[in-house]
């Protein structure tokens, strides 16, 4: 039988106005009852569950990535697919954090949300959520994904790119996999292929102790030393075009060398949307491979980050996090 979880994380989606602007209501589940009503057997029939403490997604943390990725776990036979409602802010992270704790799922998660409130008269959630329960019916969909604006993304490839346009997800490195017009198409060629069997991955200290740090022009070595003294265990660079960084004080590549020594994982990915990292190809770029920093070929921002946090939250050795880096997991890279 075909039934969906909708899971409700908070986010603008399920939000009232307040005195100190939108938050998180917990009168989702009522409003959302009128709303699909007369679906009929349009829709799949659901079930809707919310997290004890909804959150505007500005507040997630990478325990928040696991709380959610288990309450699915626990109830992946119970369901044909998976709804998570989620606020836009941080919804590229969650769902790229799902994507890599519920490997080799054989069924649908979307995740979604909206720029206005479903409260609200000119609300975008009324679309989004209708088309991403009908997406959740469909058994074709073996992976983490986010809808959004009419494009199904791969969750993991996914980005927030606008916060005042109903279009605020891109997939700037890899094909949409599908897109919700008057008809639903998807491109079953883009879709991940079925795993042969479940890989959930719910590490419990779910905090791997990674950093993410944005160059700019004038960055001074003192400075990454400043945030290497935390000790990270690992440290999201997002470089220049295709993985660069300045390379005429030799202090700033020492810096990193020192961490990479010390056992800090660094990966650099790039801070253009449309981009491959390539250490190779300007000195710029190679004095951070010969630091030991690891190139993150074409991973958004998003994916490295959460991808590293869990690599280092499972606790696996370093040369495999290194390794397991640079090896697409769920369809997060392209090697
Ligand atoms: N601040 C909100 C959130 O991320 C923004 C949104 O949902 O669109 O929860």
């Amino acid at each position: 039988m075909q039934k969906t979880l909708i899971l409700y994380t908070g986010g603008t989606l399920g939000m009232r106005r307040s005195a100190s602007g939108y938050i998180p209501d917990a009168d989702l589940q009522a409003l959302l009852e009128q709303l699909l009503a007369d679906a009929g057997n349009e829709l799949p029939d659901y079930d809707f569950i919310a997290l004890e403490q909804l959150l505007d997604s500005a507040n997630m943390q990478p325990a928040d990535w696991y709380r959610i990725a288990a309450r699915i776990a626990h109830n992946a036979d119970r369901y044909s697919g998976f709804v998570v409602l989620h606020g836009t802010d941080t919804m590229a992270y969650t769902a790229a954090a799902l994507s890599f704790a519920l490997q080799g799922f054989d069924r649908p998660v979307i995740v979604t949300g909206s720029q206005i409130p479903l409260r609200e008269m000119r609300s975008d959630a009324h679309n989004n959520l209708i088309a991403a329960l009908l997406l959740s019916a469909d058994s074709s969909l073996a992976e983490v994904s986010l809808y959004f604006n009419g494009k199904l993304l791969r969750g993991n490839r996914a980005t927030k790119v606008s916060a005042g346009s109903l279009d605020a997800f891109a997939s700037p490195n890899y094909p949409l996999l599908g897109e919700v017009g008057i008809q639903v198409s998807l491109d079953r060629g883009a879709l991940l292929v079925p795993a042969t069997e479940r890989n959930f991955q719910l590490p419990e200290f779910a905090d791997g102790g990674v950093a993410l740090l944005k160059l700019f022009p004038g960055i001074s070595p003192f400075f990454i030393g400043k945030l290497l003294e935390y000790r990270p265990r690992g440290l999201v660079i997002e470089a220049y075009g295709t993985g660069n960084a300045p390379s005429q004080d030799p202090a700033f590549a020492q810096q990193l060398e020192q961490a990479t020594q010390r056992g800090t994982i660094c990966v650099a990915v790039s801070q253009c949307l449309e981009s491959r990292v390539d250490l190779d190809k300007y000195a710029a770029g190679s004095a951070l491979r010969d630091a030991g920093v690891i190139g993150g070929l074409d991973m958004t921002s998003e994916a490295a980050f959460t991808k590293l946090n869990h690599l280092l939250a499972m606790g696996l050795p370093e040369s495999q996090v290194r390794k397991l880096m640079t090896t697409p997991l769920c369809g997060e890279c392209t090697p």
